[in-house]
This record gives C-alpha cells, structure tokens and sequence, in this order.
C-alpha cells in the first residue's frame, strides 16, 4: 500500500491529523530536519544540545537537568523507575486509565510491588482515596501518577496531590507528563514533583522517538542506593553526559535538530501563554461539541485531547470524518473503544484548527442523521475564543 501522504488526491482535501500523538510537526520544523545531518559529538550539534536543555528547564519549570532520551515516551518512565528503585520496593498506582494502569505493570515487571487505586475511567483519583491507600501503605516508596490520561482525555490536579503525597508519606512523586507538558501548568519544582516526564511526538511537536524526564534532588538521592538493572537508561550516565551537553549513546540525531526549532517556539510564544492557547482550545471544543449535542466522557477534561461519547452510528461517523473530510481522531481503548472519540489540541494547533474539525463534525454528524442545530458548533467556539480574545 502506498503510504497516505504520497497518494495524489484529486479532491484536495487536505489531511488533517488531530491525534494526541503523534502531534502536528510545524513545516520549518519539517524543513529543519531535512537538511543534511551532522555528527552528534561535533560543535555544531553540542551547540544545539546546550540550547535545547537550557529551554526544556524552562519548560519543565525545573532548575534540575532535564534529560532527554532516545526513545518514545515510555523509555522515560523505565529510565526514572530503574534508576530509582529496587527489586521489592513498594509502589502505589494511581490507575485512571490505559497509560495509568501502564506504570502498575512496569513496577511488576521490574520486580516491585504495586499498589494499584482503582479509579473509574474518566475521573480523576480523590485526595482522600490518595490519602487513605498512603496510610495504609506507609512504607510506600513512590505514587504514580498520569497529569493528562489521554485515553480518557482526563486531567488530575497533580499540584494538590502532590501535596496530598508529600503531608502523608515520604513516597517519591512521579509524574507522567506525557500529554501534560507544554498543554498544563505543571511546575516541577515549585509543586515539588520528584519524576516529571514526556515525550516528543506530544506537546513538543515532533516525530516520536525522544522521551525527557527530570528528577528532583529528593530523587537524584535516591538514585545512589538503587538497585534495579539498567544499562542504556541508566539516569545517572544521561546526567553525566549532559553536563557536557552531551548523551551517553548516539541520539536521534535529526529528532534534536527538529526539537531545537519546536522547543523555541514554545519558549518564545511563551510557556504561560502555551498553557492557556491549549486552555481555551480546549474550553472551545467542548463548547463546540456540546452544542451539536454530544456529551464529554471525562468529568475532569483534559486540555490536551477532548473525549466525547459517540454519537450513534459512531463507526460510520468516525470513517466518514477519515474519508470524506480528511479529518484523523481516534477512537478509544479497550472497553471504552467504540463508546468514546477523542480530538486532540495538543502542539501546533490555534483556534482555526478548532474550527474547522468542528465544521467537519457538524457535516458528518447530519450525515449520520444526529438531531443539531446547524451551525451551532462552530458557533459556540468562536463565542469561546472571540470571549478569551479579550476583543468582545
Ligand atoms: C503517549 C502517552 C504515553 C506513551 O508514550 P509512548 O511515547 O507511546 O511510549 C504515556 N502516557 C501518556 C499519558 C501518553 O499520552
């Protein structure tokens, strides 16, 4: 089969990609990344690395190095658990989703015991449920916890359970940032977050293949003494390297001369502002999506992916959106596979993007006969941003 994006269309329609990953590259970006590749120990690329750490610091919130990897997003999570913990250790789950129930089977896997929250599927974990399972589980080493679970579009205020964490027990707060940073505020050192990690394909605006993770000073301690097996994702050999600018292994090379370019303009639009562009987006689409009268699944959305309960005839709906206007969500996982969709706004997007899915939804929804108000969608977000705008 010849790949989507090589097929000559004749309807010019153009493809529009709005998954929570892979994100939306920006075309300088696209273009960076084509031009010839350099040598990864040379000045030139040194130069790039030491520009990139100093703006993921700010992006993190963090004065701690933030370390990038190459690898997806997960490899974050298995460098922080390796390089921290030890066969036996005890950790606690906060498990509210596909990617939250991800980080219980990693502590298995590695030989730790995990202590699993069940949350119900598009909510978010109870300070009190957190609080009750600390005290049960004082001996507990670490929390993981997902900021923004993509599978359910659902957002946690980790700020309150971190401090939920840290009043209750001496458990080293892990963060899974994947599809949080660079959408919400999430300030690593000031909430006092001991693991905060991401990826690339997410809110940075590049292809998949590099993950990031910063550690506290709390949890560069407790690197010392731990006695998982690692070898590529040993932390400590990625921090050593990086005070030199540096990776202990040869990085994806043309992933970093992309995230140069990415990261910059997220620092030059502003991380504050970055957060509340995917704010209102977000507060726009739902307020779009409610108007044509379909419900939101989470009771806590995200800002990062919105999902919304399908409509009826969902599969012909979801292919419709594919086929006839170009339009790339996703659907759910697992149980709730054909009961959810998710759109995302995370990365490159603004507040035309919005509009636009919304106008294709509005189309595809009086196709599969769903009972709206045509025009309402589009209209209800452009109240939402015209409001933000400051200009009503
Ligand atoms: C995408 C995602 C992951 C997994 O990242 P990979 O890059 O696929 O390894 C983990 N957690 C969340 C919340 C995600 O959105």
């Amino acid at each position: 089969m010849k790949h989507e994006a090589t097929k000559h269309d004749t309807s010019m329609r153009k493809p529009r990609l709005f998954t929570p990953g892979p994100t939306p590259v920006p075309e300088h970006v696209m273009l960076q990344m084509a031009q010839p590749i350099i040598h990864h120990r040379h000045p030139e690329f040194i130069a790039i690395m030491e520009r990139i750490n100093q703006n993921l610091q700010t992006l993190f919130c963090t004065v701690q190095p933030v370390l990038s990897l190459t690898s997806s997003g997960t490899g974050a999570a298995e460098a922080a658990m390796t390089s921290l913990f030890s066969p036996g250790d005890k950790g606690i789950n906060v498990n509210n989703g596909k990617f939250a129930e991800r980080w219980g089977e990693m502590m298995k896997t590695f030989g730790m015991e995990s202590v699993e929250i069940a949350v119900e599927w598009g909510k978010a974990v109870s300070e009190d449920q957190l609080a009750s399972t600390l005290k049960q589980h004082p001996d507990a080493k670490c929390v993981w916890l997902v900021h923004s679970e993509t599978s359910t579009g659902t957002y946690t205020d980790i700020k309150r359970m971190a401090q939920v964490i840290r009043a209750n027990s001496n458990a080293l707060v892990c963060i899974d940032g994947i599809t949080s940073v660079g959408a919400h505020e999430c300030r690593m050192d000031e909430w006092g977050l001991d693991v905060l990690i991401t990826g690339s394909q997410k809110g940075l605006m590049i292809p998949p293949g590099l993950a990031f993770v910063a550690l506290s000073q709390r949890a560069w301690d407790k690197a010392a003494t731990a006695k998982l097996p690692k070898f590529y994702f040993d932390l400590k050999k990625a921090k050593a390297a990086w005070e030199e600018h540096s990776t202990p292994w040869t990085p994806a090379v043309t992933l970093f001369v992309g995230l140069a370019p990415a990261l910059q303009m997220i620092i030059d639009e502003g991380v504050e502002n970055v957060w509340k562009r995917h704010e209102t987006l977000s507060k726009g689409l739902r307020a779009g999506v409610q108007a044509l009268n379909l419900s939101l699944f989470s009771e806590s959305p995200s800002h990062a992916v919105t999902a919304i309960n399908q409509p009826a005839m969902g599969k012909q709906f979801l292919t419709m959106l594919k086929k006839d206007y170009g339009i790339t969500v996703t659907s759910g996982q697992d149980s709730i596979k054909d009961v959810i969709f998710r759109v995302s706004h995370l990365g490159y997007y603004d507040e035309g993007d919005m509009l636009t899915v919304l106008g294709a939804i509005e189309h595809a929804l009086k196709r599969v006969e769903h009972s709206f108000k045509p025009g309402s969608g589009v209209a209800a977000a452009q109240r939402i941003f015209i409001e933000n705008s400051g200009q009503s």
